[in-house]
């Protein structure tokens, strides 16, 4: 299958005023086009690195780091981030809230706003979008997040953490509602997550990243009979219980002791 993400043989050194860290080494990992991956490892293994280098934020010290074949030399409209934090402007409606992506890139059409509200529609908001962020709930902003995100249309999803500030149910339902939107518009997804079963739930494979320096320490496939059903029904399935168990082993000789994430 074609990859669309591709990290080869890229180290990372923060360079400071308080000297340098070498944050990921000769990491390399390619993410297929549709696919929906997850990185989890314990604290320091370069989670929030590998993302910051996939969206242009910073640039390798080594390797290459590539989007559809191009090296990422700087942010692009090809490639979306949605983090835990919502960050909706307060002052905004969620529909202007929603645009704001397509005002900032010049690219607010009435076809672009058309497809911006047919998201609002899709993932639950369609009578929000005259509504001020604060009469939403915790889910529903971080509903209108992921709008705000889709909205440009980017190829590639990178998802730090989005579901980890929300009580437990809307966090499950989230996690469906998510994936399945994901699904049926081909995006492709990378999740950091500290949560092992939201990992295993909703991805195609979870690499599982080592510390001091970052690396890559095991990769699992999910099978499709888990990776076919909604997280909620995935769960609930005795091989998920199984990979689970494997992963979070993995997860242990990664972090060296008990598996704090
Ligand atoms: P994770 O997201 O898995 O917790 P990070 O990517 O944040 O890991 O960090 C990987 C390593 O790089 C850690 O040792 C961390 O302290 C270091 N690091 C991260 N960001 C910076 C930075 N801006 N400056 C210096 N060191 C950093």
């Amino acid at each position: 299958m074609e990859n669309v993400l591709k990290l080869q043989d890229v180290t990372h050194v923060y360079v400071n005023a308080s000297g340098t860290t070498l944050a990921v080494e000769r990491l390399s990992l390619a993410v297929a086009k549709g696919e929906f991956v997850s990185l989890v490892g314990p604290s320091g293994c370069g989670k929030t690195t590998v993302l910051s280098l996939l969206a242009g934020l910073i640039l390798p010290t080594e390797g290459i780091v590539s989007v559809g074949g191009e090296k990422i030399l700087k942010p692009s409209p090809k490639i979306g981030y949605m983090l835990q934090q919502d960050y909706l402007l307060p002052w905004r409606t969620i529909l202007s809230n929603v645009l704001l992506g397509l005002e900032i890139s010049g690219s607010q059409t009435p076809e672009a706003v058309d497809y911006a509200r047919s998201l609002l529609e899709q993932l639950g908001l369609g009578g929000m979008e005259r509504r001020m962020p604060h009469e939403l709930s915790g889910g529903m902003r971080q509903r209108a997040a992921l709008v705000r995100t889709l909205a440009t249309r980017p190829d590639v999803l990178l998802l730090d953490e989005p579901f980890s500030a929300l009580d437990l149910q809307i966090k499950l339902q989230l996690e469906d509602l998510v994936q399945t939107t994901l699904r049926r518009l081909s995006k492709t997804a990378v999740l950091v997550t500290h949560d092992l079963g939201e990992a295993a739930a909703m991805s195609d494979r979870v690499f599982v990243l080592g510390a001091n320096p970052g690396h890559v320490s095991a990769v699992f496939d999910m099978p499709e009979s888990i990776s076919g059903l909604l997280p909620t029904e995935a769960r609930k399935l005795p091989e998920f219980q199984e990979r689970f168990e494997e992963i979070w082993q993995a997860l242990e000789q990664a972090s060296g002791k008990g598996g704090e994430t």
